[in-house]
């Protein structure tokens, strides 16, 4: 599922250039997440990154986009098709937070 950021962001901005895929911008009142540029980090990272480094807890999965890990992947690599992905059967819980149970939300 994508990371929704909640009105508990203090718009410290420490997310944004965490983003492997630009997804995270500055809104009007808290900064926000395109879900459609949001892979959760698959691909990229064993966790993912906006969550890791937010001082308020303030990025947690939304429950309302839920996705599979072939989606996400799949969307890491239309958003960059010059890059080199691992497959499906070769992610691990280094480049894919869903094989990671010991991220920051995996309890979520
Ligand atoms: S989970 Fe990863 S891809 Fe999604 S917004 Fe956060 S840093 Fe970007
Ligand atoms: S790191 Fe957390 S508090 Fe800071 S801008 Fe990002 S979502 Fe907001």
């Amino acid at each position: 599922m994508a990371t929704i950021i909640t009105d508990e962001c203090i718009n410290c901005g420490v997310c944004e250039p965490e983003c492997p895929n630009g997804a995270i911008t500055e809104g009007e009142d808290f900064y926000e997440i395109a879900p459609e540029l949001c892979t959760e980090c698959v691909g990229f990272h064993g966790e993912e990154a906006c969550q890791e480094v937010c001082p308020v807890d303030c990025c947690i999965p939304d429950e309302d986009r839920k996705e599979t890990e072939e989606e996400l992947l799949e969307r890491a690599k239309q958003l960059h098709p010059d890059d080199t992905f691992p497959s499906l059967d070769e992610l691990t819980a280094e480049t894919s937070p869903p094989r990671n149970p010991d991220r920051k939300n995996a309890n979520l």
